[in-house]
């Protein structure tokens, strides 16, 4: 239940969509993937599930090339894509028979009556698709994804366009579905990732600049952002020399905002001090939200 992509990268003629991106995403994990408009998602989501294939590199999914086992790849993965496209005229029930026919679900009837109690679409299952609320359409979607009980789940921007009340219930949903399977997903939205995500994939103009646990994200694990008041004015230059900084601002009289590139640089600005001459008055580290962190990589 492992998707493991190395070195990839993908060109659009010119174009590089996918610049090198290597990652490993373990079983049972939700993986929030992350970046700006633009920045590769779902190209990324596409060679993964053999959309579109890739200019170089690997991807494996459940062990499986996705170049030369595309079938089997296909058998492993359920695809929520962005929009959802669906038939509005035809009926919940006769969606999903249609869908689990496709795959050749062994049993489709079972198949689509397990997968409509787990998604919550009993009280609609014999509506029009296209007289559902927004809400209802993307657990159609998700449920069409699911059909062939896959291991893999990516679901690009799944909770996009949705009412607050629709996003927590469709979150909840992915929450209980990760608890079984491997589960990708694309979102904007920062307090999902924080709230949904075991681990993330940040990607920017094609590359990955991050990939952590959500979980690290609260102790800075990425960038620390420290405020310092020394007892004398310095040279900014002189503060840039300690390792791991990126940047340096005076914000007033012989204080200072240092933005770092690493967990933790407290103690380098101690010992810089000590070698310096310098008494530290003050020093506090801002706590980064993922707002801020997804802000400060890809600017
Ligand atoms: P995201 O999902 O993060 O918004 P995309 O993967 O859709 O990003 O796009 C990444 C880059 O590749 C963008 O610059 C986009 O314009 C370009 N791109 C995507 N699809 C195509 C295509 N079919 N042909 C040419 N360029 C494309």
């Amino acid at each position: 239940m492992t998707i493991e992509a190395t070195n990839l990268t993908k060109l659009y003629s010119t174009q590089k969509a996918l610049d090198n991106v290597s990652f490993k995403i373990n079983s049972n994990e939700i993986v929030g993937l992350i970046g700006p408009n633009g920045a590769g998602k779902s190209t990324l989501m596409k060679i993964i599930t053999c959309f579109i294939p890739q200019t170089e590199g690997e991807v494996r999914v459940c062990g499986y090339d996705v170049t030369e086992n595309s079938i089997e790849v296909r058998r492993n993965i359920g695809y929520l894509p962005e929009n959802n496209p669906l038939y509005l005229d035809m009926y919940v029930r006769e969606y999903l028979m249609f869908i689990g026919n496709i795959y050749k679900v062994k049993n489709t009837e079972n198949a689509v009556n397990d997968i409509i109690g787990l998604i919550g679409l009993e009280v609609e299952k014999n509506k029009k698709i296209g007289a559902l609320s927004k809400g209802y359409k993307q657990r159609v979607g998700l449920a069409q994804s699911m059909i062939h009980n896959p291991k893999i789940l990516i679901l690009d921007e799944p909770t996009s366009g949705l009412d607050p009340n629709q996003i927590i219930e469709i979150r909840n949903l992915i929450v209980k579905i990760g608890k079984q399977k491997t589960v990708l997903l694309s979102t904007h939205n920062m307090h999902e990732v924080e709230t949904v995500c075991d681990k993330i994939l940040l990607i920017n103009k094609g590359k990955l600049v991050a990939n952590t646990k959500t979980a690290n994200l609260d102790v800075n694990s990425l960038i620390s952002t420290i405020i310092v008041e020394f007892d004398k004015e310095l040279d900014i230059t002189t503060l840039k020399t300690i390792e791991g900084i990126t940047e340096v601002i005076a914000i007033k009289k012989n204080t200072y905002k240092i933005v770092a590139g690493k967990e933790d640089i407290r103690s380098e600005i101690f010992d810089f001090a000590v070698k310096n001459n310098l008494k530290v008055l003050s020093l506090n580290m801002e706590k980064q939200d993922l707002e801020s962190v997804f802000h400060n990589l890809t600017k």
